[in-house]
């Protein structure tokens, strides 16, 4: 088959990210550049960082990056760990493993709470953590505990005002650093409820624009820690994307395709409304685990998520048994049947494969893209329960 040509008809796109982005979008992006100086260029900055911090639930400011999420990361990093500081990142697999590995990398030493495969962040082990921190009454040595909302390897999504409690409850003050790539726009956030100090974002996944921006809200807290944080650092300082220059906020030329496209996509979920936004993802997601939960009778596939409640609202991860490739599975979904779906990463590449339902999608692009699913696991002769998008229809009927 020759990947160049053209098929016809809409391609079904379930990656969990970059995902689907919407004409408005698309449309918004399709102009020509700005001089650095036209107002109209400061406007679409400004309502970026307005419509995202709407988004994040907070009034603190809002650092935007030409950058994909590792950026941001890379961000946080460079402001509030110097080389020696200690930083505690609660295990969710792939996702925390690559932010833990990146801030080794940077000279960071990281404590890490085990991850348990399928399941969610126990709050009480960021409380032990921070306990041990502090047993021997010497100072705190923990400066961050970072936190992976949504895990897009293992589609699993923690509950980060049990995280809050539980670094309350060991009266420590590190700051809570929150990953929220993969969550915002999709699953419900407040930065200022949760009482995070930063809370980190890319815009491919729920914000619907294609892949480049990247984004960290910063409260006061933490912005003073990154003053007296005295390791070099110049692109992802915080303190230089404070001018009142909007173009030095970028540290230069800044993203304006992107920027515009993102201000388009912010306009969409305010105009469906953050709440309607949410339901939707609840809603479609509901109808995705339906339709796993029926193929899973058939034995050789299961949710890799064991708590119900803890599975993602963005992603879907679903385990094959040994003998299963998921790969060649995924190769006839979306060269035979126009599904692309993601497969596993890290621990979990060969054994799973995971179907994105986040961003600008509606019910009939979830049946289209689980019926492609069953199609492929049908030329794959895959044992799965039949009816899985009848499951889908039913729970979707049934709201
Ligand atoms: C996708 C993702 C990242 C990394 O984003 P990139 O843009 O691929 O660098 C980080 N954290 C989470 C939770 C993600 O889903």
């Amino acid at each position: 088959m020759n990947p160049l040509t053209r098929l016809p008809g809409h391609r079904f796109l379930h990656s969990p990210g970059p995902s689907r982005v919407p004409d408005e979008v698309l449309h918004a992006m399709s102009r020509q550049p700005m001089d650095l100086a036209d107002p109209r260029v400061d406007a679409t900055i400004a309502a970026c960082e307005a419509g995202l911090k709407r988004l994040l639930h907070t009034e603190h400011d809002v650092f935007l990056y030409a950058a994909n999420g590792h950026g941001a990361w890379e961000a946080v990093i460079a402001n509030l760990v110097a080389p020696g500081t200690k930083v505690l990142i609660a295990g969710t697999g792939h996702f925390s493993e690559s932010w833990a590995g990146q801030t080794e990398a940077m000279g960071g030493v990281v404590v890490r709470t085990p991850w348990v495969e399928g399941l969610p962040i126990a709050p009480a082990d960021i409380e032990a953590a921070l306990r041990d921190d502090t047993a021997h009454d010497g100072p705190h040595e923990i400066a961050a505990v970072f936190v992976v909302h949504t895990d897009t390897a293992s589609g699993i999504t923690s509950d980060l005002a049990a995280i809050r409690a539980a670094i309350d409850r060991a009266g420590h003050p590190a700051l809570f650093v929150v990953d929220v790539v993969a969550s915002l726009g999709a699953a419900p956030f407040d930065m200022t409820a949760l009482r995070a100090n930063v809370a980190l974002g890319a815009c491919q996944k729920g914000l619907m624009v294609p892949p480049g921006l990247a984004f960290v809200a910063v409260d006061d807290v933490a912005m003073e820690a990154s003053r007296r944080n005295p390791a070099p650092r110049f692109y992802w300082d915080w303190r230089l994307r404070q001018s009142p220059l909007s173009y030095r906020k970028f540290c230069g030329t800044p993203p304006q395709s992107l920027l515009a496209g993102l201000e388009a996509a912010l306009t969409l979920i305010e105009r469906e409304g953050e709440a309607a936004v949410l339901a939707r993802h609840r809603r479609l997601a509901d109808a995705v685990h339906a339709a796993v939960a029926r193929w899973s009778e058939g034995g050789a596939l299961s949710f890799f998520g064991q708590v119900p409640a803890s599975r993602s609202v963005s992603v879907t991860t679903i385990a094959v048994a040994p003998g299963v490739d998921p790969e060649a599975m995924r190769t006839v979904a979306r060269e035979r049947f126009e599904v692309a779906i993601a497969g596993g990463l890290g621990p979990l590449a060969g054994r799973a494969f995971r179907i994105g339902h986040l961003g600008d999608i509606n019910a009939a692009m979830v049946l289209g893209a689980l019926a492609g699913v069953e199609a492929a696991m049908a030329v794959q002769r895959i044992p799965f329960g039949r009816g899985g998008v009848e499951q889908a229809v039913a729970s979707l009927a049934a709201d």
